[in-house]
């Protein structure tokens, strides 16, 4: 039992990310898949104000009809294994999250919302955990939540969760776009193993361009194996990216499982010019910068 009581209310931001490459290199025996990504945390973010509640109940409310307020929720699951960790049980809470990381994106909304939890719970209690132990529990909720924790520039593998710290990316503006429909991940993960793509990303030549700070570099080999899987839904996202790339993007590439676009320009004015441009298409567009580790 943890001999701290946290101080209500608690604060924290839930930074989404991007990737910058996306590889599936194997399908495991487990049914999982493994993976190989450069992902970047960037500054669109929710917010999250968590307060007591004396029924002991833990919750989550967002105000939006798709984004469940149980146990199916990711921030909800983050809370109730913390509280198990330091043995807190029985303890209510409310997690009230305001959403501005669009849900079904591919921007790990979901992960940094748990890992958001599980950061501001942590301090709220005195540390009790270390940044290990937190991935560990936030590995139990999801495989992106262990990027979502640290955050930063990283190299993930594995299912998502072993992580290799990278040089941060050079000075670069993101503009993020999103079409109007969501792509079900365990519905493209199906569809790319009945698929034969052969096309990988340039792993290695990314992370040379990274350690050189060749933005240039990054953005030519910018890739995301599930934009090659056979789904009439990537023409439109072929299009997101034709449109950002006539706005002066240097690079453009899906993020995840889609369906948010995003495009990197090298200064504010063009890419501020490039948002208002999409907006005329797409209702959700937005600026955004990378973030640093959070951890
Ligand atoms: P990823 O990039 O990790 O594949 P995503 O960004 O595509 O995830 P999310 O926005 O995390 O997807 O949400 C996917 C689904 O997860 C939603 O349909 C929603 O029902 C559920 N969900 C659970 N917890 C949350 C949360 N805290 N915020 C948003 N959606 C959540």
């Amino acid at each position: 039992m943890s001999d701290q009581a946290p101080a209500f209310p608690i604060t924290e931001k839930a930074y989404a990310k991007l990737n910058i490459s996306l590889d599936v290199t194997a399908r495991r025996a487990d049914g999982y898949h493994d993976m190989l990504m450069i992902m970047q945390t960037v500054s669109l973010c929710d917010e999250l104000t968590i307060t007591p509640e004396s029924d002991g109940n833990v919750f989550a409310a967002s105000g939006l009809p798709y984004v469940p307020g149980d146990k199916r929720n990711l921030a909800v699951r983050a809370a109730l294994k913390y509280l198990e960790l330091v043995g807190d049980e029985g303890r209510g809470m409310k997690i009230a999250l305001r959403k501005r990381i669009p849900v079904g994106a591919g921007m790990a909304g979901g992960s940094a919302d748990a890992a958001a939890v599980l950061r501001a719970l942590n301090r709220a209690y005195g540390e009790p955990l270390t940044a290990e132990e937190l991935c560990a529990a936030g590995q139990t909720v999801g495989s992106d939540v262990a990027f979502c924790l640290r955050g930063g520039t990283a190299l993930a593998s594995g299912r998502g969760e072993i992580l290799t710290p990278l040089a941060a990316l050079p000075d670069c503006r993101f503009v993020i776009c999103k079409p109007d429909f969501s792509i079900s991940t365990p519905e493209l993960f199906k569809k790319l193993d009945e698929s034969r793509t052969s096309c990988h990303p340039d792993t290695d030549g990314l992370l040379a361009a990274l350690g050189r700070g060749d933005l240039d570099g990054i953005c030519r080999r910018m890739y995301n194996v599930f934009e090659d899987v056979p789904d009439r839904r990537m023409r439109t996202i072929r299009a997101a990216k034709g449109a950002l790339l006539d706005c002066g993007a240097l690079g453009a590439l899906m993020t995840g499982t889609g369906s948010a676009v995003f495009g990197v320009f090298r200064d504010a004015e063009r890419a501020e010019r490039a948002r208002a441009e999409l907006a005329k298409e797409y209702r959700f567009c937005c600026t955004a910068v990378a973030v640093g580790a959070q951890l």
